[in-house]
C-alpha cells in the first residue's frame, strides 16, 4: 500500500502567516493531533540553525501547528540534541540562547525550548537494536521520555549524506552525542597534499585535535578523528575528501537504523512535516547564510519518513530539472531511502495528496 504525503505549494514570499496556515493544514491532515491525550509530553523536534545561518524552519512557520498541538496537551515542546562539532549548540545553555537569537521565544512559540541531551549531551537513553549496522543506539533522553513527537525538518543537501531531511533529523538529530558519535565513526577524511595550501582553518575547526599542520600540507590522525565531517564543509579548496562510496554509505545506514529506534519508540504517534523552502547545498550547521539550491516547493508531511524524503527529493529534482543535491555534492542519496525501506523504516512508494484549501 502507498503511503500518503501530503503536500501544499509554499514559498517564503508569502510571508510567515500564509506558510503557518499551510503548515498546520498538513499536519491536521496527517491526523496524529487526534491521538494526543492531555497529559502526553509532545516533542517537537527540530534544528535551531547555527549562528548566522538563516535556511533554518522559522518559529512563526510553526505558530499554527503549535496552536494545534496546545489544544490537545500543554506539554508540547521545541527540542533537538548538542552537537558533536565546536559551534553555538554544542551545550544545552548556549543552545537555548541561540535559538532565542532565532526568535523561539515563549512570547513567539509559547512553549519551551528543552535541549533532549542535557546540559553538556551526556544525558542518553539506550535503545537494543541489533541492526546490520547498530546493536544499540543512544538517544537524546528527553525524545525517548515523551510520548508524540513532530519531527520538522528543513530540506537542504548534504556533506556526508547528500540529503539532510526527515530520516537524517530523527537519526542523527535525535541521537546524543555519543550517539552521533557512533554514526560518524565510519567516516574517514582524508588529505589530498597536492590540493592542501596549509591555511589552518580545518585546524581551527576541528573538535578532536585531529589535524596535523606539516611544512607545506596538512594531515589527519585516524586515531584522534571521530568523523565529524567539520573540516569537509570548512576548506575552501576541496583538499579534504570522503571516501564518498564506502562512508557514506555505512554513514546513512547507521542513520537509517538509528531512525527506526526512535520511530519505534512513537509507534503511531509520530509525524513528520519537510520544509523545502530555501533549500541549501548544506545543512543548517552552517554559520552562513546560504543561497538556495532550487526555488522554493512547499511543505509535505506523513506518518512515513522514508516517504516524505522520497517525495521531498522527488519534488526537488522536478523543480531544479536536475539533480540539484548531486550537484552539490556527489554523493548517493538514495542508500538512505533503500536501506530505510529494507530495514521497515518506511517505504518509498507514496501518494502524493496536494492540498489546495485550507
Ligand atoms: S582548510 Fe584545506 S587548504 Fe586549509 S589547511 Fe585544511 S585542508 Fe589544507
Ligand atoms: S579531522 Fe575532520 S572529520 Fe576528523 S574530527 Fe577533525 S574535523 Fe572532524
Amino acid at each position: 500500500m502507498k503511503n500518503k504525503v501530503y503536500f501544499i505549494r509554499a514559498s517564503r514570499e508569502e510571508g510567515a502567516e500564509v506558510i503557518a496556515r499551510k503548515a498546520r493544514a498538513i499536519y491536521l491532515a496527517l491526523g496524529l493531533n487526534e491521538k494526543i491525550e492531555p497529559e502526553d509530553f509532545v516533542a517537537l523536534k527540530i534544528h535551531f540553525g547555527e549562528k548566522n545561518n538563516t535556511g533554518h524552519i522559522k518559529p512563526r512557520w510553526l505558530t499554527g501547528i503549535i496552536d494545534e498541538v496546545l489544544k490537545k496537551s500543554q506539554r508540547a515542546f521545541l527540542s533537538d540534541s548538542n552537537t558533536l562539532y565546536v559551534g553555538n549548540r554544542s551545550n544545552s545553555v548556549d543552545h537555548i540562547r541561540l535559538a532565542w537569537e532565532h526568535g523561539f521565544t515563549p512570547d513567539v512559540v509559547r512553549i519551551p525550548v528543552i535541549i533532549a541531551d542535557g546540559l553538556i549531551g551526556r544525558e542518553k537513553t539506550e535503545v537494543k537494536v541489533d541492526g546490520q549496522r547498530i546493536q544499540t543506539s543512544r538517544i537524546a533522553s528527553a525524545f525517548l521520555h515523551s510520548d508524540a513527537m513532530l519531527c520538522l525538518t528543513h530540506v537542504t543537501g548534504h556533506v556526508q549524506s547528500g540529503v539532510g531531511a526527515a530520516i537524517k533529523n530523527l537519526g542523527m538529530g535525535c541521537a546524543s552525542r555519543a550517539g552521533k558519535l557512533d554514526q560518524h565513526s565510519v567516516v574517514h577524511p582524508r588529505v589530498n597534499t597536492k590540493q592542501c595550501r596549509n591555511c589552518g582553518l580545518c585546524i581551527r575547526y576541528c573538535p578532536a585535535g585531529a589535524i596535523i599542520q606539516t611544512e607545506s600540507y596538512v594531515l589527519i590522525d585516524d586515531e584522534k578523528c571521530i568523523g565529524c565531517g567539520e573540516c569537509l564543509v570548512v576548506c575552501k579548496y576541496g583538499a579534504i575528501k570522503m571516501k564518498w562510496d564506502e562512508d557514506s554509505r555505512r554513514l546513512q545506514e547507521k542513520m537509517a537504523e538509528y531512525a527506526l529506534s526512535v520511530k519505534n519508540h512513537f509507534r503511531d504517534k509520530i509525524c513528520f512535516l519537510n520544509f523545502i523552502l530555501q533549500v541549501t547545498k548544506d545543512c543548517d550547521c552552517m554559520a552562513k547564510n546560504q543561497p538556495a539550491i532550487v526555488a522554493d516547493v512547499g511543505i509535505v508531511g506523513s506518518l512515513d519518513p522514508v516517504a516524505v524524503d522520497r517525495a521531498s527529493i522527488d519534488l526537488v529534482l522536478k523543480t531544479a530539472g536536475q539533480d540539484a543535491f548531486k550537484k552539490g555534492y556527489n554523493i548517493d542519496w538514495s542508500v538512505q531511502l533503500a536501506y530505510g525501506e529494507k530495514i521497515g523504516l518506511g517505504s518509498q512508494k507514496y501518494e502524493l495528496v496536494e492540498i489546495k484549501d485550507f
